[in-house]
């Protein structure tokens, strides 16, 4: 049972934990669709933003410093290391004119988000009887012609571009001035930047995500809900058979001695010796007593804190608490238990109902006598504290784990020793106990420690 209880609930776990997962793979894939579909729509968006006159003609002029650089690197005035340098300085400078009109048409598309957009240089090469590569003298690389300054991570392409096309230039490195012809390909790279693209692309996705948060949430209650019931039906279901077992335990013995002393009762030895039928019909009276109180105890745990029917009458506390333990004495019987109190020393008054306050004491002091080893000892003090009387009953018994102090107080509730119960009981007197209480206006509470005995505290309201 334990077994099946223990791989249901890790079966429980690890499917939840693969719908979860499944859950989020789904959002994952569906943001990279939603992401990919919002770049291409980008992308659409500003693709022929540089189909513009005043962009063509900025670029023609940096176009045209890059044929007047090509024409001194190729009459050897300047290497290539300052040819690319000097069209960098031209590109800066036309720079701040093309962002100018880039803006101006982005504005214009009403895109209703922010982004950054560059032109990059891939590549110059001038093609020859043998190729010429000025740029990139390293893999890789490319820079920025026009545009605005960022690293190309978290970008996206928009477009890649290769123009090639025919020059001359005038060749005075031999003594003849001569005019030499030659191919050139730049390859350009436009790439943008979308500003909070994550955020964008989330806000989307607000509705599902939303949606899958009430789901997942739901199924995190219903997981929860589903696992603290099975527990507690577990739970009652374990209380069930205990109780069941303990009653029948608690019935046995007094039905065995009553059938004892009831057969004795017909033997005709007996029938003629008056002091036998004496001794037999004690026997009888005490057992049927006994079976009363047990089912007293299983009627009253029907009973809870608003529906005791409390009859109030004012009471003086120290000689009501002397008779109580007065009586509770007398019933020991055969037991050696000490009882020593230490009563506050002034008059108290309290308003209770005297027979079930009387119960609620007797469980109290039945369980000290119950769950402590020879020599008992039993100690009641009561104090007051301002509107507050508290009743103090301290035994030096067999104590109570802190854990077991949580459930003490709970309907049929026993704390387990081992598989056995050494001592008899339904579990319901501590129960009733805190409903009488409570129906006071009180409450009871336990103070111990396991092995060095137990101290049941019950507070309540003074009568003035
Ligand atoms: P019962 O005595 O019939 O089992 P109770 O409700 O009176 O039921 O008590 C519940 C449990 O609390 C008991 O089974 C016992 O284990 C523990 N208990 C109660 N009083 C004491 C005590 N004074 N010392 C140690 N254990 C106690």
């Amino acid at each position: 049972m334990k077994t099946k209880f223990f791989w249901l609930i890790t079966v429980s776990i690890v499917v939840f934990l693969a719908l979860s997962s499944i859950q989020g793979y789904l959002i994952y894939n569906t943001y990279t669709l939603k992401r990919n579909a919002f770049i291409d729509k980008t992308r659409d968006r500003i693709l022929k933003i540089d189909y513009n006159q005043e962009l063509d003609s900025i670029v023609d002029s940096w176009g045209e410093e890059l044929k007047n650089q090509i024409a001194d690197y190729k009459n050897h005035r300047i290497n290539k290391k300052e040819l690319l340098y000097r069209i960098k300085i031209k590109a800066d400078t036309l720079n701040d004119q093309y962002y100018k009109v880039y803006k101006r048409e982005l504005h214009s598309r009403k895109l209703g988000y922010e982004l950054n957009y560059k032109k990059n240089i891939k590549s110059i090469v001038i093609f020859g009887k043998e190729n010429d590569t000025i740029f990139p003298l390293k893999k890789d690389e490319s820079f920025r012609l026009f545009g605005a300054d960022f690293t190309n991570d978290k970008a996206n392409s928009v477009s890649v571009s290769r123009t090639f096309s025919q020059f001359e230039y005038i060749d005075q490195t031999g003594n003849d001035i001569i005019t030499q012809q030659y191919n050139l390909e730049v390859k350009a790279q436009d790439i943008m930047q979308i500003i909070d693209e994550k955020s964008i692309v989330f806000r989307q996705m607000a509705g599902l995500l939303i949606g899958s948060l009430i789901i997942f949430l739901a199924m995190v209650g219903l997981f929860y809900y589903s696992l603290k019931t099975l527990i507690k039906q577990k739970k009652i279901n374990a209380i069930k058979t205990d109780f069941i077992n303990n009653i029948t335990h608690e019935l046995k013995t007094p039905l065995a001695t009553l059938g004892i002393a009831t057969k004795g009762l017909k033997v005709k030895e007996i029938q003629d010796d008056p002091e036998a039928i004496k001794h037999s019909l004690t026997i009888i009276d005490r057992q049927n007593d006994r079976i009363q109180k047990l089912i007293d105890q299983v009627m009253s745990n029907s009973l809870n804190a608003e529906n005791i029917p409390l009859q109030r009458t004012q009471v003086l506390a120290r000689p009501y608490l002397e008779e109580v333990l007065e009586d509770f004495k007398m019933g020991l019987q055969h037991q050696n238990v000490l009882i020593k109190t230490d009563f506050f020393p002034k008059k108290v008054f309290l308003r209770l109902d005297k027979f079930y306050f009387t119960t609620a004491l007797f469980n109290l002091l039945d369980n000290a006598v119950k769950y402590s080893e020879d020599p008992i000892e039993i100690t009641i003090k009561t104090t007051v504290d301002r509107n507050q009387f508290t009743i103090a009953i301290q035994d030096h018994g067999m104590g109570i784990s802190k854990t077991a102090q949580k459930n003490l107080f709970d309907k049929f509730y026993r704390v387990p020793q081992g598989d056995v119960y050494q001592q008899k009981g339904l579990g319901l007197g501590l129960y009733y106990t805190e409903q009488i209480v409570n129906a006071h206006e009180g409450e009871v509470s336990v103070d111990s420690e396991p092995g060095k005995g137990s101290t049941f505290l019950i507070k309540i309201p003074l009568y003035r």
